[in-house]
């Protein structure tokens, strides 16, 4: 057993975090996060904190899931690991492929698994490249993606995102990847542009970019139907369509990353299906267990699994850890829980609408708060300095990083992204806890303007 201030030193003197400026880590301490129940972590320093991100975007059941804790116990006892190469395959994988195949959108039949979404998205750079080979057409690989979008940090991941500031530190990217503009109204919709025109000019990016490059040199597109960590960009209900329209006049691939918005944050097993997206392949990850074991899911689309089951032959792609067992018994525990509750029933009629109305009637008139957006129990918060004008405190970020600290010390876990708060809450959320969290919102929101003044 370790103090906390023991636990602190090791880690400032070992551990390297993701994403983490250490030097103010180690000014600053970590927060060590030792324990967690329903819709509550708890540090060692003895706070109770609302998780406002379900962990990392994936805490979808909650915390303190016995049911999912025995799955993996009684796979551990069985059978704790046993490869899927060479034409073995374990039970839970099968099992859990097979409920994939019945949840996922039509025409989705087949899974290729790994340990996280990065590797997801990586495998499906691989498969939809591959695919176009296949078919005789190895010069038609070029991939579209957005400046904004998350799509994981190995350099695939990276690639395929449009993060600058990843980009920056990636010393040389995948080649055959760019990136055209988001669809995020708040910054980019002109003077007098409706939501609508704005959907339909930013998809318009992607044909302007296949036209340029050539459609016989591009493979695929990708987007996550809600961008996440680039700020809970919501897109105009024009944008997928007029995507969806431009992928199939120029035979472009369309692949969905789906591993934020996948099982039922958006009020459907998938945003596909929320909003009405045919895709060739979606990315799945974090919420496939609820975080409680790492594990991804690829779902591919019947077009390439048959070409890579007919004119394939070995697809020299795979990780150790591709349909896990006790990961899978996990996931297929998990999405019991999920279907057996009804969450994603709540999140669609009631939660998901709710979140959006609470925070626009509770915060929409704050000062610093220049726009609230929501879908399903995805939310935003912009903080800006002007709403009319809709100008941002400077520098970029310290103003949502206030608020962002308030938040936490008040007890509701929120994420920053520059000037932008998100809420990505478990799905077991009710209108009270809602409640709850924009009460302590709101107090972050009064006591950041108290400093921003100062
Ligand atoms: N894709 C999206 C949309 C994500 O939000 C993330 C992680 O946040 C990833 C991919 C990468 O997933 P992982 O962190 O499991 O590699």
């Amino acid at each position: 057993n370790y103090s906390l201030a023991q636990l602190r030193q090791a880690d400032a003197a070992h551990h390297l975090h993701p994403f983490t400026d250490h030097k103010d880590l180690r000014a600053a301490g970590s927060r060590i996060v030792s324990r967690a129940d329903g819709p509550f972590v708890y540090d060692m320093d003895g706070n109770e904190i609302l998780d406002g991100m379900a962990g990392l975007w994936c805490v979808n059941v909650g915390y303190g899931r016995d049911e999912l804790a025995e799955a993996a116990f009684e796979q551990m006892r069985e059978l704790p690991y046993y490869n899927s190469f060479f034409r073995c395959s374990t039970p839970t994988p099968v099992l859990l492929a097979k409920k994939l195949a019945e949840i996922a959108p039509d025409g989705l039949n087949q899974v290729f698994y790994g340990s996280s979404g990065s590797e997801a998205n990586d495998t499906a750079l691989r498969l939809v490249r591959h695919y176009w080979a296949l078919e005789g057409r190895p010069e038609k690989n070029r991939v579209i993606s957005r400046d904004w979008a998350y799509h994981g940090s190995t350099i695939a991941g990276t690639s395929l995102g449009g993060m600058a500031a990843m980009h920056h530190q990636l010393h040389g990217a995948v080649p055959n990847i760019v990136h055209v503009m988001p669809p995020y109204a708040y910054e980019l919709a002109e003077a007098g542009e409706s939501d609508e025109q704005f959907g339909l000019r930013a998809a318009r990016a992607l044909e302007e970019a296949i036209l340029e490059a050539g459609p016989d040199t591009v493979a695929a597109f990708i987007g996550e139907p809600v961008m996440g960590a680039g700020g809970v960009k919501i897109p105009p209900a024009s944008y997928w369509p007029e995507i969806q329209r431009i992928c199939r006049k120029y035979d472009v691939l369309l692949m969905l990353d789906e591993v934020i918005t996948g099982y039922g944050r958006t009020g459907a097993w998938f945003a596909a299906q929320s909003m009405g997206i045919e895709p060739d392949t979606i990315t799945t990850a974090k919420a496939l267990t609820s975080g409680y074991q790492p594990l991804s899911a690829l779902l591919v689309g019947d077009r390439i699994a048959t070409a890579l089951v007919e004119k394939g032959g070995e697809f020299f792609h795979g990780y150790t850890y591709s349909g896990h067992p006790v990961a899978c018994a996990v996931a297929l525990k998990n999405l019991e829980i999920i279907e057996r509750e009804g969450l994603i029933e709540r999140v669609r009629d009631e939660t998901g609408p709710y979140l959006g109305q609470a925070l626009r009637e509770k915060l929409g008139d704050h000062d610093l708060v220049g726009e609230v957006r929501g879908f399903g129990l995805l939310a935003a918060v912009e903080i800006v300095k002007d709403k009319k004008t809709k100008t941002r405190f400077d520098p970029v970020g310290r103003a949502a990083g206030l608020v962002r600290d308030h938040a936490i010390a008040n007890g509701l876990m929120m994420r920053a992204v520059n000037d932008t708060m998100i809420l990505s809450p478990p799905l077991i959320w009710t209108k009270e806890t809602i409640d709850m969290a924009c009460e302590r919102i709101a107090k972050a929101l009064d006591l950041a303007r108290r400093d921003l003044q100062g």
